[in-house]
This record gives C-alpha cells, structure tokens and sequence, in this order.
C-alpha cells in the first residue's frame, strides 16, 4: 500500500476510511465482473497534477479545430488528450475518438444526444436479457426522453435471437439501435444486426420514396432533397456499446463492432483494465463532430483531465503484449469457472460463458441470488446477484448471480484457482459445506495471490 503519508496526517477520518477499502480489496477476490485492478501507474496519473485543471473543449488542433479550449493553460493538458485520443485509436483502429465521457452512461447519453431528438425511437436490449439501464430502461434518461422499445433473449436458448430481432427493427424502425450488454456472456453477432439494420434502412428508403411518388404535388422541395433529407433524419444508426468486453475485442477475443457499428461507446474500467470512465469511437467525421458537440457543451463541462491522462496510460498498457496474454486468460479463467460450476449441477444462462462472465441461474435450487451474493461475501468472493432472463424474483433479490474473472486474472489468479473456487460455490448453493470451510480455501488464495503485486505491473 502506498503511504498516503498527506492525507494521513491533516485528515485521519478519510485515511481510515481508505485503508480500509484497500484492506478490504486486499482481504477478498474480487469477482464482480464489471470490475478490474488498473495498475499503479494508471492511478498515480489519475492522482495527478492533472486534476486541478479547467479545459473545456477541445485542444485547438484538435481534428474538427473547434474553437480550442476555454481556457489558457492547456498544452499539456492537450497532449495528454490528444496521447489517449491516438493510443485509443490504434487499440480499436478506429479513426476518431472522444475520451472525455465521465463515465459509461454520460457516453451513452451524449451518443443519444448526438442522434436522436426527443421522442425518438430507441431500441435496446432489456435489463432482464442483459442490457444496461442506459439502454432505455424506464427509469433512466433514455427510458423517459426516447420512444423504447425493449428486445430480449430467446425464452428457449437465452441467446439472441437473430432474426427475430431483425423483424422487431424492420416493424419498429428505431432511429438508434443499442447492442451490446452488462450480462450477456456469449458473442454478439454484430455483423448480423448491421444486415438487419441495412434491410430495415432500405425499406425506409422505398417507403419514403412511394410516399413522395403518391405526394409529390403536394411536396414542396425536390424529390431528390426530400428523399435524402427525409432518410438522413430516419434512418437507424447502430450503436455498439461494449463496456463489458472492450478488452477482450483489444486483442481479438471478441468480435469486433468498429467495422459494423456507426458508433461504439464502452467504459475504460472493466476489461479495459483502466481509470473509471467512458470513451465514444466511429470511424465516421460527420457522426464524430456531431459526438464531440453533445459530449461538451451538449451534457458535461470540464473535462476529468486526471482521469484522461490515466486512460493514456491505460490505453499504453493495453497496446503491449502482456496484455493479450491477460485478456487470454481472462477468457480461459471463465471458461474453466463456467465448466467447474456446470460439473457441480450450477444451472448457467446459455450453458456457458464466451467471454469473461458467467450467469448462474438459481431457480432450480432453494437460493436467491440475493443469498448467494451475501454468503459468497462471507467467505471472501464479491459477487453481484444480478436478474437473469425471464427472472420472477423482484430486482433486488433476483434468481441470479454475475461473476467474472477480469480482477481475478489481474491478481494472478489461473484455472487452479477456477477449479476451487467454483466447487467452493457449487457445494455453497447446494449447502454441501460450511462457511468456514469455504473460507478457509478461499483465503488461502487470497493469500497466495497479493494485491500490492498484482497492481504493480
Ligand atoms: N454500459 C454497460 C454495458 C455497462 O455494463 C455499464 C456499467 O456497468 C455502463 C454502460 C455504465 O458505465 P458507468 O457505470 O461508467 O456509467
């Protein structure tokens, strides 16, 4: 632990409270599967000097050259920007990107922005199915703001399902359409919705061409602009937001939404193993410059200058070798855990996992995914109970639990371990065992595996 020797000194409340929080860190396997452990140098950057700086906009030679910051001051603060901006971009290989984005949501959000005017329709994977809240969950900014339409897994396979979807946007005609999911652990297929979405954008096309044959007369601008304009303001962009696995397409573990999507939002936190916070690519110009207005002014002010400079170093990280070794390991930790887990009788969505989360469907036993999550606490794992498709227990008690293996694998964690802790929590949901016990194995791990050198890569 570093010594933290300032804060220690003028305000002891607050250095109780964070070592305690890495103690606690320390003391447990962190298995929540939106979670990771970035490393020592993403954090001191995002501790940095950095912090302290107003930069609004964007550096002057920015690609759109928008008006430059609203402050002076800013050239290192540019340079920082503009590092995270070409080491995103040769990650994702990508043409454009916007860094800024607080978060998950407030990329989702500004991606919305940018695309849909109020009353828009939207659609989006539901939260039972796996899809996030910004999606267009009732209670969220999209929820109220977009007309929703919410798609689910199939009842039979739990996986989606193709080409019913394809006539669920042919019928919606959503102006946006989300992929992408916070609990979905096979592949998407995104070069099979973006065939839906093009069949849909062409039967768009020749409604609004009909429609100016049958109305010309009473249509005052060219058929030429009316078709375009009226196209141009309809028709569906994709959206792949891929928080959960944007690591994993890093380096080729999974399928990659650049050369389909319009837009791709993610976190930089989860797989990505960086500084909380959210970024927006597209190898579009018209669609970024529109991205880089509702990012700011459109829905945030200063930018979190600390934590973009921490997502240049993140972004560094992830260019180097070591880190496909990682995401492949991530991937074979969650593969082993699923197997362990299924030789136990653990129901899992979909059978199995593609990526680096498992969903245990617990509705064939006599545990919620509410008790599950607390005894798993006790006996050191963090884990979220989290609805599974279909689920009838209520959302804070739900029939499922999400685990993943991104911070587990950061921590040096391998299939040895897998194979424990997965019978740890098969035997836990059929209380084949005690508390004590489990937690005697799951120490020893704990043990074996420090986080002090897990973070110092
Ligand atoms: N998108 C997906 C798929 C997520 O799973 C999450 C968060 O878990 C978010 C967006 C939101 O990210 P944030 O919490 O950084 O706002």
């Amino acid at each position: 632990m570093r010594d933290f020797n300032y804060i220690k000194k003028t305000d002891p409340e607050a250095y109780v409270i964070l070592k305690n929080e890495y103690y606690r860190q320390g003391n447990h396997l962190e298995m929540i599967a939106s979670e990771n452990l970035a490393s020592e140098s993403v954090m001191e950057a995002a501790g940095s000097y950095h912090i302290l700086k107003y930069a609004e906009g964007y550096a002057a030679d920015h690609k759109f050259g928008k008006a430059g910051r609203y402050y002076a001051g800013c050239e290192h603060i540019d340079e920082a920007e503009e590092l995270a901006i070409k080491r995103v971009c040769e990650l994702f290989k990508c043409k454009y990107a916007n860094v800024q984005p607080h978060s998950g949501a407030q990329a989702n959000t500004a991606v919305q922005f940018a695309l849909c005017k109020p009353g828009d329709r939207i659609m989006g994977m539901s939260l039972n199915s796996g899809g996030h809240l910004t999606h267009g969950a009732k209670p969220t900014f999209s929820g109220k703001y977009f007309d929703i339409r919410q798609y689910e897994v199939d009842p039979d396979t739990y996986l989606i399902n193709y080409d019913k979807l394809e006539n669920e946007i042919i019928n919606f005609k959503p102006r946006l359409f989300i992929a992408g999911a916070s609990a979905y652990p096979r592949e998407i297929q995104f070069q099979r919705i973006r065939e839906a979405i093009d069949k849909s954008n062409e039967e768009l096309l020749e409604d609004i061409k009909q429609h100016y044959e049958v109305y010309q007369s009473m249509i005052e601008e060219n058929g030429l602009d009316y078709i375009k304009n009226r196209y141009e303001n309809e028709k569906c962009y994709f959206m792949v937001d891929m928080a959960h696995i944007a690591g994993l397409v890093a380096v080729g573990l999974q399928n990659d939404p650049l050369p389909y999507a319009d837009v791709v939002t993610s976190t930089t936190h989860k797989t990505l193993k960086g500084p909380r916070g959210g970024i927006i690519l597209t190898n579009n110009e018209e669609l970024a410059a529109k991205i880089d207005k509702a990012v700011f002014p459109g829905i945030q002010g200063g930018p979190l200058e600390n934590m973009i400079l921490a997502k240049a170093v993140a972004f560094g990280e992830a260019l180097k070798p070591e880190f496909a070794e990682y995401q492949n390991q991530v991937k074979k930790n969650a593969f082993m855990l699923a197997e362990t887990l299924k030789a136990c009788g653990v129901k899992l969505v979909s059978d199995g996992t593609d990526n680096h989360l498992v969903l245990i469907d617990l509705r064939n036993t006599d545990m919620t995914g509410l008790e599950l999550e607390e005894t798993l606490a006790k006996v050191g794992i963090i884990a979220n109970k989290n609805a599974i498709p279909f689920d009838t227990q209520n959302k804070k008690t739900t029939s499922g639990l999400r685990i993943g293996t991104p911070a587990v694998t950061a921590r040096g964690l391998t299939e040895t371990e897998m194979i424990i802790i997965g019978n740890v929590i098969g035997h836990l949901i059929y209380r084949n065992t005690t508390i004590e016990d489990a937690k005697e194995q799951i120490d020893e791990i704990i043990k074996k595996f420090p986080l002090d050198k897990a973070l110092k890569i």
